[in-house]
């Protein structure tokens, strides 16, 4: 329910109670009011014709009397008259059709016996009749008693007319007041509070440039409003300050990406360019020899072309790395048994191991199994197992740990030569980032490996042994069985 809807039931019903309450007190009293009146009225009728009467009587002109009561009857409201004599007898009545109930009041015989008046209402047939009795008086002796009888019906239907008046006045009175407060509240309550809802809603909805008409209103509203305003006047400026600032990092990012592409773009270029340009001066060198040299033995031309030959072997397997960096995998997905896997690669570099006096340790479950292809797995683990042992020309020992962390299988492989420098991390994974001496390392090995792993869905990480020596952990999905 709206505010200004229950602000105007409360109001109509507080009005409207303390309304009612008012009304019918004053209705009352004006009940009380003309009952009085009307008593007051009929007692002195019954005053003036009991003094007239008690002097017809003491001068014995009792047919005077009775002119004076009918009189009376005929100028007055008076309903009836009635004479009784001193034993009750009702000695004249002014109207013959009086009912007979009426004819004989039971007050009566205390107002003859004990000489005082009395005033009652009596209901007759569901009517209601006011009626005063009062003793008269000869000598100080009493000698009968009068009675008026006035009917009640006026006042009633002026009570009647009051009250209809008055219900009028009520409904009249409220439909003003709720029509009065209806419109103040409609126009101070809640014509802005739904401008400022409706604003509400639009900056909620991002429309930052939405204001409220009500700012202009000198009440709390219009502060409200006006602060409303305000605060969207605010957000919209932040919001402006933010998305220029957000296009200005975009833009940066843009820069700085496409900045590191083309040292990235520089860096495999100068690679390329110096892993060609050695094998293609040997090459070079070793076909001019041939070509030009007339007096070359057979067995050195044959030499000549065994090292060309090599050259040219060396410059394929470059090249063909290349491709593997750059070509799209084939995978032959299957369920790998890792512990196998890895032992068929172990197998491959264990005389590289013993001349180097390295030891190798080995512990995996036998019943892990990977999704991958076998294939591109053997060049990960050679390319990292080979690096591992070229860091330990003197000897150490290699670790291989094969363990499962969530939904993957995790291989470490752990080695005892020094460690790689903090800030090569960045670099470890990048295309031709080598630290060996020409000819040892081309800067592929973990870049291919890399490659390969996220392919499967995987990850390598990288990282130092506190004792020294580095760990490389490989992250492939499981095969569940
Ligand atoms: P390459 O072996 O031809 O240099 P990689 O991509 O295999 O190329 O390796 C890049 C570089 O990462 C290496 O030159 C070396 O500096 C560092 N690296 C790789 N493996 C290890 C390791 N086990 N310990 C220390 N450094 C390593």
């Amino acid at each position: 329910m709206r505010i200004s809807t229950k602000l105007l039931i409360l109001l109509i019903i507080s009005v409207g109670l303390v309304m009612l309450i008012a009304g019918l007190l004053s209705l009352k009293q004006y009940e009380i009011a003309l009952e009085h009146a009307t008593r007051d009225e009929l007692h002195a009728h019954a005053v003036t014709l009991q003094i007239a009467l008690e002097e017809d009587y003491a001068a014995e002109r009792v047919s005077e009397a009775q002119k004076l009561i009918d009189r009376l009857r005929e100028n007055t409201e008076i309903y009836a008259v009635l004479l009784f004599d001193e034993k009750e007898n009702l000695l004249n009545e002014s109207q013959p059709l009086t009912e007979e109930t009426l004819r004989r009041p039971p007050e009566l015989r205390e107002v003859l016996s004990q000489n005082r008046q009395s005033y009652t209402v009596r209901v007759i047939d569901g009517k209601r009749f006011a009626s005063i009795v009062l003793p008269m008086r000869i000598d100080g002796k009493t000698v009968g008693a009068v009675e008026l009888v006035k009917s009640l019906d006026g006042i009633e239907n002026e009570i009647l007319f009051a009250r209809l008046y008055w219900v009028l006045t009520l409904v009249l009175l409220l439909a003003v007041i709720f029509a009065i407060v209806y419109f103040v509240l409609r126009r101070n309550l809640s014509v802005p509070i739904n401008s400022l809802l409706k604003a509400t809603e639009a900056v909620g909805k991002g429309d930052f440039a939405h204001q409220v008409a009500a700012a202009s209103r000198r009440d709390e509203i219009g502060r409200l409003a006006a602060q409303f305003n305000q605060m969207a006047e605010n957000l919209n400026e932040q919001n402006r300050a933010a998305r220029e600032e957000t296009e200005n990092r975009l833009r940066l990012e843009r820069e700085l990406r496409h900045n590191e592409q083309l040292v990235l773009v520089g860096r495999l270029a100068a690679g390329v360019a110096h892993e060609l340009g050695a094998p293609l001066n040997v090459i070079d060198a070793r076909a001019e020899q041939i070509q030009n040299r007339a007096d070359i033995t057979p067995e050195k031309k044959q030499r000549n072309l065994e090292i060309i030959r090599s050259n040219v072997a060396r410059i394929t397997h470059l090249v063909r790395q290349l491709l593997n960096l750059a070509r799209p995998f084939n995978l032959n997905i299957a369920r790998v048994n890792l512990s196998a896997s890895l032992k068929i690669a172990l197998e491959q570099i264990e005389e590289n191991a013993e001349a180097s006096k390295i030891e190798v340790e080995f512990s995996a479950a036998d019943n892990l199994h990977v999704k991958a292809d076998p294939n591109y797995l053997q060049q990960v683990w050679l390319n990292i197992f080979i690096n591992a042992l070229q860091e330990m020309p003197d000897g150490g020992s290699l670790l291989l740990r094969a363990f499962t962390d969530e939904d993957f299988a995790v291989v470490e492989i752990s080695d005892t030569g020094k460690g790689i420098p903090d800030e090569h991390f960045v670099y470890l994974f990048d295309p031709f980032f080598t630290t060996k001496d020409i000819g040892k390392g081309t800067g592929l090995g973990l870049p291919i490996a890399n490659r390969i792993i996220e392919e499967h869905g995987g990850k390598i990480k990288a990282r130092n042994h506190e004792t020294g020596g580095a760990i490389f952990a490989v992250y492939l999905p499981l095969s569940p069985n």
